[in-house]
């Protein structure tokens, strides 16, 4: 029987600034509430106490934490928060970014997307190397550190006059040009991640020396996803083997990963849950995923999907909590904050230890309905909420060394990491 899903119970200790003088209890009081609450609801507060103590917990484990409401929610949440705080501290983390859509031409039609478009659509666009250069230009100036690099999913297998665009571009593939791209934020004294959806070895290793990190979001491991009727039935890249073979091979070639699940296309607790232990097995394998993100899916009117519920704030709760217990304390879990503004201080308590890309300067074009924070304010609440703000670049500390990082970006990360100073905001 599926589990009902609802809010904590308020009996969770809401962190404040004072709290921070017995953040060295916290696992104490964690095992103190823990025992009363097992004798109430064994399975959940076991599996929760195995993994504060290092456990490796199965794919049927995690559902039962992710499926976790009330007073198992609480407890699950807790154990998320403890396990962070003993790994990470209070110290989370933003990367300033700069958004740049190379080309939102994009050969998939999720179900959910307004990113993507055909040529000849109003507000089709592919970045020329002048807007580029320019946008680069401005985020530096504004204090930028990162260019993101985000992109429709393989424009040139299903259109003729975008491949004439490449050629004109000096380009024979997307991944070529964003090469280009990538010299061009360089030169600008900003440093690379790429996310241009499913690349294949040799391209991702020809992107390797021009970026600190790359990335692509796992989504959810589910292949029913595809099926007619899903969110990913027009949408070859979405199979799941390809992302799953594709983070495999980025591991293979030392490429420091960000990936992550999606939350609200569909998909069912197990299936998040088995997306998160899937995720886990290839960071055991290479040990390359530098940060996993929670991501909800977010209406908009103009998408098929327009009328499916959005995951509410508990959803997100429960998945960021479930994510840090499954994936451990050194793991970096993050939520974006422009797509749940209000549940910063409820993240915080459920694990998380980062908010990903924020930007000074252009919108994020995936959500451009959803406004990035204020850097300021969100250090505010932070600070409220008895955590430091801090930034970081978009290649993770854990990884600036010469097994992850090419040996070309090492001057330009000490540069970087020289002006974050203390890594304060
Ligand atoms: S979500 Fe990505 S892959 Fe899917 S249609 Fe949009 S741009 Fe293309």
């Amino acid at each position: 029987m599926r589990r009902q899903i609802g809010r904590p119970q308020d009996c969770v200790p809401v962190a404040s600034a004072k709290s921070i003088a017995y953040k060295v209890s916290w696992v104490g009081m964690y095992q103190a509430s823990s025992s009363s609450l097992q004798q109430h609801m064994p399975a959940v507060a076991e599996i929760a106490e195995r993994a504060l103590a290092g456990e490796r917990l199965q794919a049927s484990e995690a559902q039962a934490l992710i499926e976790s409401s009330g007073e198992e929610l609480s407890l699950v949440m807790e154990a998320a928060g403890a396990l962070r705080d003993r790994a990470k501290g209070r110290r989370v983390t933003y990367s300033r970014k700069l958004f740049l859509p190379i080309t939102n031409l994009c050969r998939d039609r999720c179900t959910y997307c307004t990113f993507r478009k055909d040529p000849h659509d109003p507000g089709a666009w592919t970045m020329a190397p002048e807007e580029i250069a320019d946008w680069s230009a401005r985020g530096r100036a504004l204090g930028c550190k990162e260019a993101l690099m985000c992109l429709g999913d393989r424009p040139e297998r299903a259109f003729a006059e975008y491949r004439k665009t490449l050629a004109g571009l000096g380009a024979a593939s997307t991944a070529e040009y964003v090469a280009i791209a990538c010299r061009i934020a360089l030169d600008h004294g900003l440093l690379p991640h790429t996310n241009a959806g499913v690349l294949s070895g040799s391209e991702m290793a020809m992107l390797r020396p021009l970026n600190a990190s790359m990335g692509l979001m796992l989504e959810n491991v589910s292949p029913r996803l595809r099926l007619r009727g899903g969110p990913h039935r027009w949408a070859p890249d979405k199979e799941p083997a390809a992302r799953l073979g594709m983070i495999d091979a980025a591991g293979a070639l030392r490429i420091p990963f960000t990936t992550g699940i999606l939350l609200g296309i569909g998909e069912t607790p197990a299936e998040r849950a088995q997306s998160l232990v899937a995720i886990r097995e290839l960071h055991e394998r290479h040990g390359h995923i530098q940060e996993v993100i929670i991501q909800n899916f977010r209406a908009k009117p103009d998408i098929p999907m327009a009328g499916a519920p959005e995951p509410d704030a508990y959803d997100m709760a429960r998945a960021i909590a479930t994510a840090r217990l499954v994936l451990g304390g050194s793991m970096n879990v993050q939520a974006p904050p422009n797509l749940s503004p209000g549940e910063i201080e409820l993240f915080l308590r459920s694990g998380l230890n980062d908010f990903g890309g924020i930007s000074p300067l252009t919108p994020d074009y995936v959500n451009p309905e959803a406004p990035w924070p204020h850097i300021e304010r969100l250090a505010e609440r932070c600070t409220r909420a008895g955590f430091e703000l801090a930034e970081r670049l978009a290649v993770y500390p854990e990884y600036i060394n010469n097994q992850w990082l090419d040996p070309a970006l090492a001057p330009e990360v000490k540069r970087l990491q020289a002006e974050l100073g203390g890594g304060k905001t």
